[in-house]
C-alpha cells in the first residue's frame, strides 16, 4: 500500500501513514474488494441458490461481484434446466 499524501510505503490495513501521519482512506481498499470474481461466478454456476444469495447480499456493497454471481447463478439454472428436461422426458416416457 502507498500513502496518497506522501507516497511512502505503509503496511496494508494501516489507518495512518507512519511517515507523514496522514489518515489512510479505506475507500481504496473497499473498492479493490469489489472485482469481477470468476471463483464466485463458478460457485454460483454450480450452486445457483448460493449465487442468488451472494447477489442479494452484495448488490449494494460489491456490485461487480454481485453481478458476476448473479450471472453465474442464472447460467447454472439454465444449464440445470437443460439437463433436467431431457431426463424428465425420459422418465415420463418410461411410465406412459
Ligand atoms: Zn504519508
Amino acid at each position: 500500500m502507498k500513502c496518497s499524501d506522501c507516497g511512502g510505503k505503509i503496511p496494508a490495513g494501516a489507518k495512518y501513514c507512519s511517515y507523514c501521519g496522514a489518515e489512510i482512506k479505506s475507500v481504496f481498499e473497499e473498492k479493490s474488494m469489489d472485482a469481477p470474481s470468476a471463483g464466485f461466478a463458478l460457485l454460483s454456476y454450480l450452486i445457483p441458490p448460493a449465487g442468488f444469495v451472494f447477489f442479494l447480499v452484495w448488490k449494494k456493497k460489491y456490485p461487480l461481484k454481485a453481478k458476476y454471481s448473479g450471472i453465474g447463478a442464472l447460467i447454472g439454472l439454465i444449464a440445470m434446466a437443460l439437463l433436467l428436461v431431457p431426463s424428465m422426458y425420459r422418465l415420463w416416457k418410461l411410465f406412459f
